[in-house]
């Protein structure tokens, strides 16, 4: 069953509110559930602190971690992926006012207020935005494996080339 966490972020942000908790990636939405994910029953730890920055502008900032276990590329086994990641995402009431802070600051998260919000819908976009496109252990402790791996040269042959050089 999903879990869904309702917040109205204009509130969430003026009242300084804060959630936490912890969530199974199993019980977010499937669009997270990449083929690279090895155990859906890890569990991540969420933070979602409102606020209002210098501007006066409503914010929410998000902090999203813990440890994943991907399916190495290389070697197809479980690998851990840890993941620490933050991001602050400035509320704007229109779109005019989203675009013209987005074109002053091209680091600067935006997003349309809207009467209603899951916070869970913002942990899972964390998790799609730090998954890694191709996931690899740093080194698989495999050496057949090595032996037929393409991507590097192999050292001998590179000594070989040295010699005749
Ligand atoms: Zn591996």
């Amino acid at each position: 069953m999903l879990n869904r966490i309702l917040i109205d972020p204009q509130a969430f942000a003026a009242q300084a509110e804060t959630i936490n908790g912890t969530v199974s990636l199993q019980h977010l939405d499937k669009r997270i559930w990449s083929p690279d994910i090895a155990d859906l029953s890890s569990e991540l730890h969420y933070t979602l602190r409102g606020g209002t920055d210098r501007w006066q502008r409503p914010f929410l900032d998000l902090a999203v971690s813990g440890s994943l276990k991907l399916h190495c590329q290389r070697c197809m086994q479980p690998s851990d992926f840890p993941l620490d990641e933050q991001v602050r995402i400035v509320l704007f009431a229109n779109e005019e006012k989203l675009d013209e802070a987005m074109l002053a600051d091209e680091e600067l998260e935006g997003m349309l207020l809207c009467p209603e919000l899951d916070a869970l819908s913002l942990v899972e976009d964390q998790i799609l935005m730090a998954l890694p496109i191709s996931p690899k252990h740093d080194d698989c402790g495999n050496r057949k494996l090595d032996a037929v791996n393409q991507d590097k040269p192999n050292p001998f042959s590179v000594l070989a080339g040295l010699k005749k050089g």
